[in-house]
């Protein structure tokens, strides 16, 4: 958890390898289905667009369809879900049918200045999806994924009017999950700032309790 821009996505993607689980990212999902124009891309396209959340049902439904796939048989990792708390309380019910339960919910502490700025410089591959940041975290070559060689993009939704409206709907349906899972037990909070090297060093210790 933690607020857009926190680095969720950059975490995941060192923690998911580092688990060897998958990364199920919803925001990822959708830009996929936006990408190879799906009628949920579609869909979704007109909230994403305004920085709002797409319904919660489209978005749980989705989620218990990932969720049945044989990858995710072993464990995973979820990021950027769930935002609300209907989307947590389904959650719940979509674990305990499948007879398991959520170890850990990692939140990464960041201000709202230090989102900001990691948002106005994000530069995403559109090929792998590999996060890059033009100052904080810039490929060799600029524009271009260091990884695979891909053509590196701005995020619509990281205008700065998006960006704005994001933030408050964070703020709104978002941010009380952390008392939701605080008062389960499972929120485990970190310092998300400094390299991200750091964070994800902070974020290892921090799973290591449960088994991670
Ligand atoms: P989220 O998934 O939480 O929205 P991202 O992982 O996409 O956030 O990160 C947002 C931006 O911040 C990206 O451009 C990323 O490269 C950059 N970033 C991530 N972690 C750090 C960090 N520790 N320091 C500076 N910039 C970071
Ligand atoms: P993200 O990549 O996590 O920043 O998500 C990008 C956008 O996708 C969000 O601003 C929402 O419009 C949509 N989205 C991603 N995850 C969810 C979710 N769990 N619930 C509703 N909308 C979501």
């Amino acid at each position: 958890m933690g607020p857009p821009g926190a680095g969720k996505g950059t975490q995941a993607e060192f923690i998911a390898a580092h688990l060897a689980v998958p990364k199920i990212s919803t925001g990822d999902i959708f830009r996929a289905n936006l990408a190879q124009g799906t009628p949920l891309g579609l869909e979704a396209k007109r909230y994403m667009e305004s920085g709002q959340l797409v319904p919660d049902e489209v978005t749980i439904n989705m989620v218990r369809e990932r969720l049945a796939e044989p990858d995710a048989a072993h464990g995973f990792l979820l990021d950027g879900f769930p935002r609300t708390l209907p989307q947590a309380t389904a959650l719940d019910k979509m674990l305990a049918d499948m007879g398991v339960a959520l170890d850990v919910v990692l939140e990464l502490v960041v201000d709202n200045d230090e989102v900001i700025r990691r948002l106005s410089g994000r530069r995403t591959c559109r090929n792998c999806g590999k996060i890059w940041h033009e100052a904080f975290d810039p490929p060799s070559r600029p524009g271009i994924c260091d990884r695979c060689g891909g053509e590196l993009y701005q995020r619509d939704d990281d205008k700065p009017e998006t960006v704005a409206e994001r933030l408050r709907v964070y703020a709104r349906d978002t941010a009380p999950l952390i008392d939701f899972y605080g008062a389960q037990g499972k929120l485990v909070g970190i310092d998300a700032t400094g390299p991200v090297e750091d964070v994800t060093e902070r974020a290892k210790d921090a799973l290591r309790p449960y088994g991670g």
